[in-house]
């Protein structure tokens, strides 16, 4: 039988879990799988365990979501691990940065309740608390956005503005962020640099073609050039029968051309396109589906400082199905 690429991960993930209750979504693990005739069981969101993961590093953690190109789901990343990061229990402010093609309130369903950005902040007009859009269904997880579609934004708005802002986000009367989350927008021009200058670690977000992963290479390039070493990556859209019959790259493949740590890989989902279009992040969906459990433990691994890790695995298509991207 022709060799298969798949990816499996370190044993360990999430760590607090017992292996019989391993949420590895690449395990061999039997709760997700009824029988041998691959039917499913239910799949469980990470918080139905009741657990916390353990918060590595100093905080506030600062982190970019970047990727070079566009449309690779950079917004949709920063919405769902932002909001799992607000349902294991910490605080977490996501940033706009994407200022030209501001979505990710659109994304959240917070777009009604978006009165001040941050231009008003600066402009005095309003308080750094209420540009602030505070989540109805978690509240310790809060929006800001740095300006208005069309509006027009201060002259020499740059990486200072931004610093200061996360500044002020520090030193609020109650207290600093576990998270801070900026959502940056494609390319590598001012923007870029502007949203990539407070932070101290990055998510690259690729797809797994060609473009995307030269745009990342590039990209990550950059980050190091700003003294940005902690970068992990997130392969989304993958898709095993594209895998399977050889149209598309393992992530295996894109791990060792972009030799980055691997955070998560999110299967083509056509959930994600009809959560976009409601507003209600996937990670919210009860039942979760593949991808959103996927994005949750992405952000397990992102506050414990954990990472996956792809590996080459000989194997018999039929035997495993499409539930072996998710082991079984
Ligand atoms: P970016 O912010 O990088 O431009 P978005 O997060 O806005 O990208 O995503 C671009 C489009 O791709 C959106 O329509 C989104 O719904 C879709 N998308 C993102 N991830 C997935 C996925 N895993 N499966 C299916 N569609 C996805
Ligand atoms: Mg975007």
């Amino acid at each position: 039988m022709a060799s298969l690429r798949v990816f499996s991960t370190t044993s360990h993930q999430p760590p607090l879990l017992p292996s019989s209750l391993s949420l590895n979504p690449l395990s061999t693990s039997p709760r997700f799988v009824k029988s041998p005739s691959s039917r499913r069981r239910p799949i469980r969101s990470v918080l139905q365990f009741n657990r916390k993961p353990q918060l590595a590093g100093e905080t506030p953690r600062i982190v970019v979501i970047t990727s070079g190109k566009g449309g690779v789901g950079k917004t949709t990343t920063t919405a769902n691990v932002g909001l799992s990061l607000a349902r294991y229990g910490f605080s977490v402010v996501a940033i706009d940065a994407d200022l030209g093609l501001r979505n990710l309130d659109l994304l959240l369903g917070l777009e009604n309740r978006v009165n001040y950005t941050v231009v008003e902040v600066l402009n005095g007009d309003c308080r750094l608390d209420q540009a602030l859009v505070r989540d109805k269904r978690w509240s310790n997880f809060e929006l800001l956005c740095i300006s208005k579609p069309r509006s027009k934004l201060p002259m020499g708005f740059g990486g200072k503005a931004l610093e200061w802002l996360v500044d002020a986000l520090k030193t609020r009367p109650e207290g600093s962020p576990d998270f801070i989350i900026i959502d940056c927008p494609a390319g590598i021009d001012a923007g870029f640099i502007t949203a990539i200058t407070p932070a101290n670690e990055a998510v690259l977000v690729t797809t797994p073609d060609i473009t995307a992963l030269r745009d990342a290479d590039r990209v990550t390039g950059l980050l190091e050039c700003d003294g940005i070493r902690d970068i992990k990556m997130i392969v989304n859209r993958v898709r095993t029968d594209m895998i399977r019959g050889e149209d598309m790259m393992s992530v295996l493949d894109v791990q060792e051309m972009l030799g980055l740590s691997l955070l998560g890989a999110i299967p083509e989902d056509s959930e994600v396109i009809r959560s976009t279009n409601r507003g209600f992040p996937l990670v919210l969906n009860k039942p979760p589906t593949l991808a959103g459990l996927a994005f949750e433990q992405a952000a397990w691994r992102l506050v414990e400082q954990d990472s996956m890790k792809a590996v080459m695995v000989e194997e018999e298509p039929k035997k495993r199905g499409f539930f072996s991207f998710f082991g079984g």
